[in-house]
């Protein structure tokens, strides 16, 4: 029996292998597959005709060959056959369908030989990636595919399936739009997909029985199956492709989520039954070492591991015409491998936003100084981490129901906030000591931060807020999910938005809602009526953004030299000005008071300004002709108010 520890193994030493043809390579003529096994004494392919069930029709021997790899060379048109793959390295281990398989059939255990032409969707070579020239103009939706349709209320035909995103002309109830008119109408410019690259938990022949978020990868290069119509073919690539082409088509932007951090099996991954440890760290007694919590970590940093994640990444990015990567546990991989995925990705286009959480869920092994977590971001070229100092200040500790944030009426978060507003930049007029967590700013520049206060993890911001704040009225609660919506859009850096929190989504309080069932996750579009006001304001924000650089500086050196806090200290409140055309804006001075007390304020303004009134009291009018008199303007309770000069 092996012992899966692997003390005195010098992984370093393993043969790389550079070639791009691993995996299965088609044609009409013949299909050829390579695989990097070093470790094999033998290695078996299967060729079989159905998904799941049925014995092989044919088993070969692969053939050693260079760098560690064995080939093996099949005549005629295979497409649509399936393969596994059996290394023996000593002893016979598991068929899998190999680490490389662009399609599986149900439930990912064998691949799929497919022709990749057939899987374009009409008019595909026509499809192209949206515009961002820098991050800083993104702004990020996050949803789960299956959430996002899978209500009643959506009234879309294909729920919880990727053709929901091709879907026009749906409406709610109430006759809302829903679905991917929603999106247009809200404004966000990027839409990002949990995970879908294939995961192991939902069964994919009965989707309906199980949920998962897919953060429990079985098949990094091949797309899930249970959002797609038939799990056996390659509908699940076709299927995908036309939603990032309806998104296209929209002016919307495709990020995907990965999860190359670990995988949900260990002994049985694919990875292990194809080299016996290498893909992954050990502790320095052999054993797998655990960074991720979800019992392994990958080792980034050794050569077939990165060749691994940066050809697979490049397979995504390409072949499925995506537009961002938001890795997941970014903190496990090595910086140096984070900074050759930014140089591929420039070679496809400079443009593609990447990001990831700056943290890992558990202690590793690798030298944390050289592990791709926030404080390290400085030294990453154009990828972001998320900024959870921000999103505490803004809502309170995400882990603790009771704890408030600045919306909710804590008054010691003044700091934290403009530490978020300043893209967790350096910035002279921050007291850091005062800032909760970080005690220092951790980017060099506005497009390493990703602001934002919830995402898919934890309680939504909804929730949250009605928990931590059991006096509130609902109007106040409302009010605070407004004012967060506004400090996250305003704010220099990157936002990101958790789908739904335009209409104060909840999760009925589940803070961990990764297997709840659909009652839990969906998206109740109900709600864009019940909280109409909540999702009018978020839509003006968003316009706001959009049309205003000031909110979007390119450059800490610009912030530094047209953000300055007012030097007065009110509790409670936050203020700024953005001046002399911050960013080539068309506005001259742009005074924003954020007031998260509950009462209002009088905020004091320089008398000689033409102030022009835009944004009060949870309305924002771009256009509008009020010019207030007076030496102090009134600020409501839980709001921003905007004043311009033009
Ligand atoms: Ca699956």
């Amino acid at each position: 029996m092996r012992d899966w520890k692997f003390n005195g193994v010098d992984f370093s030493t393993f043969p790389y292998y550079s070639g791009n043809d691993l995996g299965v390579s088609y044609t009409k003529e013949k299909t050829n597959i390579r695989v990097w096994a070093p470790t094999a004494k033998e290695v078996e392919l299967r060729i079989y005709k159905h998904s799941i069930e049925g014995e092989a029709i044919r088993i070969d021997q692969f053939t050693r060959f260079d760098n560690g790899t064995w080939i093996f060379s099949l005549n005629g048109d295979l497409n649509g056959f399936y393969y596994t793959i059996r290394v023996n390295d000593g002893e016979w281990l598991n068929e899998t369908p190999g680490v490389d398989a662009r399609a599986v059939g149900a439930n990912g255990h064998r691949g799929l030989i497919f022709d990749p032409e057939e899987t374009n969707p009409e008019g595909w070579l026509e499809d192209k990636r949206v515009e961002c020239l820098n991050p800083v103009d993104a702004i990020i939706y996050e949803v789960h595919v299956r959430d996002f349709s899978i209500a009643t209320s959506s009234g879309m035909t294909n729920k919880g399936k990727y053709l929901a995103f091709t879907e026009q002309g749906t409406l709610s109830p109430q006759g809302l739009k829903t679905g991917i008119d929603h999106l247009k109408e809200l404004g966000v410019t990027h839409v990002h997909l949990l995970p879908v690259s294939d995961f192991s938990t939902v069964d994919e022949n009965a989707p309906d029985n199980s949920y998962n978020w897919g953060y429990d990868p079985q098949n990094f290069n091949a797309p899930e199956g249970s959002y797609a119509t038939d799990p056996k073919t390659t509908s699940r690539i076709t299927e995908l492709k036309m939603l990032v082409q309806s998104l296209h088509q929209a002016g919307i932007g495709v990020v995907l989520d990965v999860v190359y951090n670990h995988t949900a099996l260990t002994r049985r991954s694919c990875f292990n039954q194809t080299v016996p440890g290498y893909y992954y760290r050990q502790k320095p007694d052999g054993s797998f070492s655990n960074a991720s919590g979800c019992g392994n970590e990958i080792a980034t940093e050794r050569s077939m591991v990165r060749k691994y994640i940066l050809d697979s990444l490049c397979y995504w990015v390409t072949e499925f015409h995506i537009d961002g990567v938001r890795f997941d546990l970014m903190g496990i991989f090595d910086l140096d491998t984070m900074n050759q995925i930014r140089s591929k990705m420039n070679a496809i286009s400079p443009e593609i936003l990447l990001y990831g959480e700056g943290w890992a869920a558990d202690s590793s092994p690798f030298d944390e100084t050289q592990r791709a977590i926030k404080t390290n971001v400085s030294r990453l070229d154009r990828i972001a981490v998320f900024n959870d100092d921000f999103r505490d200040g803004i809502k309170g500790n995400n882990f603790n129901p009771r704890s408030k944030g600045f919306v909710s009426g804590q008054t010691v978060q003044e700091e934290t906030i403009k530490f978020g507003i300043t893209a967790a930049c350096f910035h002279p007029q921050i007291v850091y000591g005062y800032v909760d967590r970080s005690k220092s700013p951790w980017a060099k520049e506005p497009w390493q931060c990703v602001n934002y206060a919830s995402c898919h993890d934890n309680f939504t911001l909804y929730d949250k807020l009605v928990m931590s704040s059991s006096v509130a009225s609902d109007e106040e609660i409302n009010r605070m999910v407004m004012m967060a919506g506004a400090l996250v859009i305003t704010s220099q850096g990157i936002p990101f938005l958790h789908a739904g929190v335009e209409m104060a989504r909840t999760k009925l309080g589940d803070h961990n809602s990764y297997k709840s069932p659909d009652n839990i996750n969906q998206i109740d579009w109900n709600r864009k009526h019940t909280f109409s006001g909540i999702f009018k304001y978020y839509q003006s924000l968003i316009r706001l953004r959009k049309n205003h650089p000031a909110f979007r500086m390119r450059s800490s050196d610009q912030i530094r030299e047209h953000l300055i806090f007012s030097d007065d200290y009110m509790p409670g409140v936050a203020s700024y000005v953005l001046v002399n055309h911050a960013n080539g804006d068309e506005w001259r001075t742009i005074l924003i008071v954020f007031n998260g007390n509950t009462h209002s304020i009088q905020f004091p303004k320089k008398k000689h300004i033409s102030w022009r009134l835009v944004c009060m009291d949870n309305t924002i009018d771009e256009e509008s002709t009020i010019y207030p008199e007076g030496k102090e303007i009134e600020v409501p309770g839980i709001s921003m108010m905007i004043l311009v000069e033009d």
